[in-house]
C-alpha cells in the first residue's frame, strides 16, 4: 500500500469536476440551480427506477419517519422490515428463505461472500470465488477484491494482488466479450471443482463491460456445474434487479434458482440507502443467515424498510418491469439509428432499459481520451445525463439507462439531445 500512496503523491493533484448544482427533480428530469432542465438518462447511477420525486414513496417515507425513523434488529422487530422481506421473497419467488439487509449494493456483496465461506465453514479448503471478467461489484475491499475491474482495483491492488481466492474468468475467445461455458468449464477444472466456494456474475453487466448479457444458457450450465460441484451460485442483481432488465431480476428469464441475489440500487430507486442479500433454501440450511454474528448498524432500518417497501408496491401496481421492457425496445430502436449515423458507435447492447452504446475506439485513443467519457461531456451540455461504462476499450459504452417509468415524450427528447451530442463529437 505504501507504493501507492507514494505514487499518488507525485501525481499533480487535477482539478476537482466542475459539477452543475441540481436543486429539483421530478420523473426523468433534473433541474440546476442555474435552471437548466436535464434528462436524466442514466437514473442517476442506474437507480432511479421509478423516476424522481414519486408522491406515493414521498408519503410512505414520511408516514414511517412520523412514526419510528430506527430500532435496532437486535432489540425489536418492525412492521416494515418484515413486511420488506415478505414482498421481497414472494417476487424472488421458491428456494429463497431470508433477506440479510444492508446500506449499498457493495455491503450486500460482501454479505454473500461471507455467507458463501460460512456455507462452507467446514470444508476451509473451499475458498475460491470465480467471478467473470470484467465485472463491477462495489467499492469496499472485499466486493473490489472480487471485481474484474483494474481501473476502479487500481488503488486496492496492494490488498489483492496474489490472492489465490478470487478466480477472474474472461473470456477464451476473442470475437467474445463474457466468458463462455468452455470458459467456466475450464476455470473449474484449473481451480479444482472441490475448492470453489462459489460462482458471483452480474447477469447483465453494468459499469464494467456496458451492458454485455450473459446468455440463458451460460445461467444454466453454472447452476449445473456449481450443483456438480457444491459450489454456491451467487448473482449480482445491484443493477439488474427489480425491473430494470424487462424482469423483475436479471436472471429471472432463465429460469435459474442462484443460492444468493445480491441487490441495492432499485430496491429503494435512490429514494434512501438500503441493500440486500437474498438467502437460498440451500444456503447454510440448517442455520438462520441473520443469526450470524454480522451486520450493518443501519441495515434495514425501519425508514429505509418502508421507502422499498413502498417501491416495491408502486413497481408491482405500474408493472415497471413490463414498461421496461416496452420502453427499452423504442429506446433500442432509436440508439441503433443514433449509432448507424457515425463510424464510431456500433449496434446497441443490453436488455430492457440496461442499455448501451457501444463506443469502437483502439487502445492508444483509449487510454489518451476515452471517446465514451466525451460523448457523456457532450450530452450533459446538450441537457442530457448518461454514463461512460467498460473497463477498457473493447468494453467501451455509453449507458443508456433512464427510469423505468420514462414515457414516449421523454425518451424523443433524450434521444434527440443525444443525437445533438454524438454529431458534436463526430464534428
Ligand atoms: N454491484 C453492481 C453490479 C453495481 O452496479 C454496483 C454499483 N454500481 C455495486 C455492486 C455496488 O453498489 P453500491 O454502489 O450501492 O455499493
Amino acid at each position: 500500500m505504501s507504493a501507492v500512496t507514494a505514487a499518488d503523491a507525485a501525481a499533480p493533484a487535477a482539478p476537482p469536476p466542475r459539477r452543475p448544482v441540481a436543486v429539483r427533480a421530478r420523473g426523468a428530469r433534473v433541474w440546476d440551480e442555474r435552471g437548466r432542465e436535464y434528462i436524466d438518462g442514466s437514473s442517476g447511477a442506474v437507480c432511479v427506477n421509478l423516476g424522481h420525486g414519486v408522491p406515493e414513496v414521498l408519503d410512505a417515507m414520511r408516514a414511517q419517519a412520523e412514526r419510528i425513523t430506527f430500532v435496532h434488529r437486535s432489540q425489536f422487530a418492525h412492521h416494515a422490515v418484515q413486511d420488506l422481506s415478505a414482498e421481497i421473497l414472494s417476487i424472488a419467488g421458491p428456494g429463497h428463505r431470508e433477506v440479510v439487509y444492508t446500506n449499498s449494493g457493495s455491503e450486500a456483496t460482501e454479505t454473500a461472500l461471507r455467507l458463501a465461506l460460512h456455507h462452507h465453514a467446514a470444508d476451509p479448503a473451499r475458498a475460491v470465488v470465480l467471478t467473470q471478467f470484467p465485472s463491477y461489484h462495489g467499492m469496499t475491499a472485499g466486493a473490489l477484491g472480487v471485481s474484474g475491474h483494474p481501473p476502479r482495483r487500481r488503488h486496492l491492488d496492494a490488498l489483492h494482488d496474489g490472492s489465490a481466492t478470487t478466480v477472474p474468468v474472461a473470456s477464451g475467445d476473442p470475437g467474445r466479450l463474457l466468458p463462455g461455458l468452455a470458459d467456466w468449464r475450464a476455470a473449474f477444472a484449473r481451480t479444482g471443482p472441490e475448492r470453489v466456494a462459489a460462482v458471483l456474475l452480474e447477469p447483465v453487466g453494468g459499469a464494467a463491460s456496458g451492458a454485455c448479457e450473459v446468455p440463458d444458457e451460460v445461467l444454466r450450465g453454472l447452476r449445473d456445474l456449481c450443483d456438480a460441484s457444491g459450489a454456491l451460485l451467487a448473482v449480482d442483481e445491484v443493477m439488474t434487479g427489480f425491473g430494470r432488465t424487462g424482469w423483475w431480476f436479471g436472471h429471472s428469464r432463465s429460469g435459474v434458482t442462484p443460492d444468493l441475489v445480491v441487490t441495492g440500487k432499485g430496491l429503494s430507486a435512490g429514494y434512501t440507502p438500503i441493500g440486500a442479500c437474498l438467502v437460498g433454501d440451500r444456503v447454510l440450511p440448517n442455520r438462520p443467515a441473520t443469526d450470524l454474528a454480522f451486520g450493518h448498524t443501519m441495515g434495514g432500518n425501519p425508514l429505509s424498510a418502508a421507502t422499498a417497501l413502498a417501491v416495491l408496491a408502486y413497481t408491482r401496481e405500474h408493472d415497471l418491469p413490463g414498461r421496461a421492457e416496452r420502453a427499452g425496445a423504442v429506446l433500442r430502436e432509436g440508439l441503433a439509428e443514433t449509432a448507424a449515423s457515425v463510424p464510431f458507435l456500433g449496434a446497441p447492447r443490453g436488455r430492457g432499459l440496461l442499455l448501451a452504446l457501444p463506443v469502437h475506439q483502439d487502445a492508444e485513443g483509449f487510454a489518451r481520451a476515452p471517446l465514451a467519457a466525451r460523448i457523456c461531456a457532450a450530452a450533459e451540455r446538450n441537457g442530457l445525463i448518461v454514463y461512460p461504462a467498460g473497463v477498457d476499450h473493447r468494453y467501451q459504452a455509453v449507458l443508456v439507462t433512464p427510469p423505468l417509468t420514462v414515457d414516449d415524450a421523454d425518451l424523443r427528447e433524450l434521444l434527440a439531445r443525444l443525437r445533438a451530442a454524438v454529431a458534436e463529437v463526430d464534428a
